[in-house]
């Protein structure tokens, strides 16, 4: 696909949408309108700005057929630039439906937080304006808006609980068994990369002492803990024994609300670990079955069944864990809509304190991309998404937090679903970037935000373990960042 960006700035949300209707096509983003509209799908967007007002046109060719469409905008209005953005979107988005066919939920809102987006209109305008705001300009559906305002009202009341000087802390463990078919998270060999878990427990620890004496100095509040992966499950007994120790003896524990291990992968679990995770008062683990399809749970290469995943849940109880999240993922291959109820069938029997229903994202470098195989019909996948939302509504869960992935099979979301007072809440502080997270390891990013305000500054770690082994001097300096960083506000 080429798509022509003719005197304007909004390529990046213009790129986001054609990818919304043509998510494996190549784009090539160009301002030299020389190139020659040969491509099967060719994108022209323009802006050209008159004396009192803008003309807006989008222009979309595939193959023989052709639509535009051209829209005014005032000059003097309020928000000129956003305006224009928007009146771009909704042109090109509309020359897509007429010639594609294919209406998205979430109209031209392509953001990864729309409940965020929401909590700030409501803010400014009210509920009912707002809600207006998202299906007549967003061109959002009537569910999805539902849907976005629920969220936001669920994490309105837990972002509450965040401070200006609260932060989490986040602990990467990039290792899984193996790799999942559909995941473009790890990039090396899973065996190779194993060998090096011992060391990089020892540099952790090390790097998570260091972290804990910056969050004293600076005299901040802890407030969640989160291990993800990755498999954090995938450290041993003693590794978690050794990670939790330090924790404890690196930070002030005595605030924290929430301390989750996302355990992951059900075949790594076992009852010396969930008696170690218990031991250092973690109080929320995730066990994540994916789908209870097995020939689905086969052809992503997840190596455990759905027994498998059902014995990791009666140990988890058994050890005395009382919020368990299970993950579940929409759109996977050969999964039908009857296996999909089959799969919220279980959950209903397990009564896990928390679903989060993912919609399967296709990424690029993922095996399930590179073999073709994503490319099966997942049309399905929105019925899938729907029926989870009513079946667990029904049965006592409610939304609580949001986000959307480039790439998700029909631009659909992940929605975490909990019982009352059960939600993640690292989950929203992490997503509605209420306060600092400190994260180590390796993958790891630092996100620094303003106590009193909204700026908010990265630091990364290196991606990889061998990086974050041999270079693991570099990662403490540009942990001085931190102090820096807080020097500069009141909190
Ligand atoms: S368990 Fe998660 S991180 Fe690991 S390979 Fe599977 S999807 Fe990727």
């Amino acid at each position: 696909m080429i798509l022509f960006v003719d005197n304007h700035k909004f390529h990046y949300e213009m790129e986001n949408l054609c990818r919304v209707f043509f998510p494996h096509e190549k784009i090539t983003v160009t301002h030299d309108e020389s190139i020659p509209d040969t491509s099967s799908v060719y994108v022209k967007t323009s802006l050209c700005r008159g004396e009192q007002s803008t003309e807006i046109t989008a222009r979309v060719k595939i193959d023989a057929t052709e639509k535009e469409i051209t829209s005014l905008v005032e000059n003097d209005i309020i928000d000129y630039e956003s305006e224009c953005e928007k009146i771009m979107a909704q042109a090109l988005y509309g020359c897509f439906v007429q010639l594609v066919g294919n209406v998205t939920q979430w109209g031209i809102l392509t953001g990864v937080r729309p409940s965020k987006l929401m909590n700030k209109l409501i803010d400014q305008n009210g509920e009912e304006k707002a809600k207006k705001y998202f299906k007549k300009e967003l061109l959002v559906s009537e569910k999805k808006t539902e849907l976005a305002v629920e969220v936001a009202e669920k994490e309105r009341d837990i972002m509450a609980k965040s401070r200006p000087e609260s932060f989490s802390l986040y602990v990467s463990i990039p290792f899984c068994p193996t790799r999942c078919s559909y995941c473009s998270f790890v990039s090396h060999s899973m065996a190779q990369a194993k060998k090096l878990l011992p060391e990089y427990v020892e540099l952790l620890c090390k790097e998570i002492e260091y972290t804990g004496e910056i969050a004293k100095n600076l005299g901040l509040r802890l407030e969640t803990i989160y291990y993800g992966g990755g498999t954090p499950s995938i450290l041993t007994a003693e590794q978690l024994l050794k990670i939790g120790d330090k924790i404890e003896n690196a930070f002030d524990l005595s605030k924290v609300i929430e301390y989750t291990i996302e355990a992951g992968r059900p075949d790594t679990i076992t009852k010396e670990k969930l008696e170690a995770m218990k031991s250092i008062n973690v109080s929320r683990i995730s066990i994540n079955p994916q789908t209870f399809n097995d020939l689905s749970l086969e052809a992503i290469g997840r190596k455990h069944t759905s027994q498998c995943t059902l014995e990791a849940f009666s140990l988890a109880r058994e050890c005395g864990f009382d919020n368990i999240n299970m993950d579940l993922i929409a759109g996977l291959p050969l999964d039908t809509l009857e296996s999909f109820d089959n799969t919220l069938d279980k959950i209903e029997q397990l009564n896990p304190e928390g679903v989060t229903v993912h919609t399967l994202a296709l990424k690029r470098s993922s095996t399930l991309v590179t073999s073709g195989q994503g490319a099966e019909d997942k049309g399905i996948t929105p019925q899938m998404v729907d029926m989870a939302y009513d079946r667990l509504k029904k049965i006592g869960y409610l939304p609580y937090y949001m986000y959307r992935q480039s790439r998700c099979v029909g631009n659909l979301e992940n929605v975490g679903y909990s019982k009352q007072g059960k939600e993640g809440l690292y989950n929203i502080f992490m997503m509605e970037e209420c306060h600092s997270v400190f994260a180590v390891g390796a993958g790891a990013v630092i996100k620094l935000k303003e106590p009193k305000g909204d700026y908010i500054e990265r630091v990364f770690n290196f991606k990889y373990p061998y990086e974050y082994i041999s270079r693991f001097d570099e990662i403490l300096q540009r942990k001085k960042r931190i102090e820096e960083f807080y020097s500069d506000y009141e909190y």
